[in-house]
């Protein structure tokens, strides 16, 4: 409840927003945006699904499938 995303003291998150490498999503549980990492769901014949976790939770915030580049 006290959360609040504009005074976070206990990392540098406003310096990482610049790393385009980094995926944010809004997590209802955090209710912020929040880095989420990504862990591998599953492997399908045409490519692999992945999960975003919420890198303070765990919880599961999307998905995204990837190609895997065969046409
Ligand atoms: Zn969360």
């Amino acid at each position: 409840m006290q959360y609040s995303p504009f005074h976070s003291n206990s990392s540098d998150e406003m310096a990482q927003y610049k790393d385009f490498s980094a995926t944010y999503l809004y997590c209802p549980q955090c209710r912020a945006s929040m880095p989420v990492g990504e862990r591998l769901l599953l492997v399908l014949p045409d490519g692999e699904l992945y999960e975003y976790i919420c890198q303070n939770c765990g919880q599961a915030l999307g998905d995204k499938k990837t190609k895997s580049g065969q046409p």
